[in-house]
């Protein structure tokens, strides 16, 4: 087994990039709490990878939007795992439209779910990783959050609300020796994306330096070093991986 590393906290743990944060993050040590909306199998299925993994998981329904099941869901995962000391903020949606045509449903809805739902997270664990003098925060935004994407304003104005927010976070968590970072993916291969259509995924792909879409274990990979004390001196950041797609 390797070493202990302390709980991770992993939202949208249950599919996707997230689930694959916590399978990369359970393989480098961490106990792994993580968090979904609906699919309950898919949660456990992580869980019995985390497990296979050698580590505890923790997962329960917890809507991020919602404030108080935000508290009891953290207060929850200290009695099952012990004390937080990494936070990944995965839990995401999009609803594509023009925003000429958008609905404000729509534009709530993603605005609650990436920004509001990564600020509740946030909140909880900045006051616990203070009083801990230890912790270390990855949120996931998107290169549409700093470059913008036609069909998705209401995305990208949660995107770009991450990474303001978590700069400025970085800025006040930086004393404690608590780093905040953002990962911005580019296309990635998950449930998000499978959707979309066949000439919207040629133009995207023929976009892409790499000419291909990126996996969710290659984003994972980039979060695993960034909680690492390889990443020691880095915060503040929003490192893009999206295979040269915005050069
Ligand atoms: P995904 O496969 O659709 O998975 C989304 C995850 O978020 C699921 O576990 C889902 O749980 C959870 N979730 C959604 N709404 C939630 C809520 N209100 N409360 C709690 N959990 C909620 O998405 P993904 O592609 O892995 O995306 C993960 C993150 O990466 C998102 O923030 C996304 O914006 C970002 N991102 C993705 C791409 C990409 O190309 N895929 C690119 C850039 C950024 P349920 O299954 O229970 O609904």
């Amino acid at each position: 087994m390797t070493e202990d590393r302390g709980a991770a906290l992993v939202t949208g743990g249950s599919r996707g990039i997230g689930r694959a944060v916590a399978v990369r993050l359970a393989r480098s040590g961490h106990d792994i709490a993580l968090c979904y909306r609906s699919d309950e199998a898919a949660a456990r299925e992580v869980a019995a990878a985390v497990t296979e993994a050698g580590r505890k998981c923790h997962y329960r329904r917890c809507d991020v939007t919602d404030d108080d099941s935000v508290g009891e869901f953290v207060d929850e995962v200290g009695e099952a795992l012990g004390p937080i000391e990494v936070l990944v903020n995965s839990a995401g949606i999009i609803r594509d439209k023009p925003l000429a045509l958008l609905s404000v449903a729509d534009w709530t809805t993603v605005l609650d779910t990436n920004l509001t739902g990564t600020f509740h997270f946030c909140r909880r664990l900045a006051f616990m990783f203070i009083k801990q003098k230890k912790g270390v925060i990855v949120n996931i935004s998107s290169v549409a959050g700093e470059r913008g994407s036609a069909g998705q304003s209401n995305y990208a104005a949660a995107k770009g609300g991450i990474d303001g927010m978590s700069r400025s976070l970085a800025k006040e968590l930086g004393a404690f020796g608590i780093r905040v970072n953002v990962v911005a993916p580019g296309w990635i291969e998950t449930d998000m994306t499978a959707g979309v259509a066949d000439v919207a995924r040629e133009k995207a792909l023929a976009a892409i330096t790499l000419r291909r879409f990126g996996r969710p274990e290659e984003v994972a990979e980039l979060v695993g070093f960034l909680v690492s004390d390889a990443a020691a001196f880095i915060t503040g950041q929003v490192i893009r991986i999206d295979g040269g797609m915005t050069l």
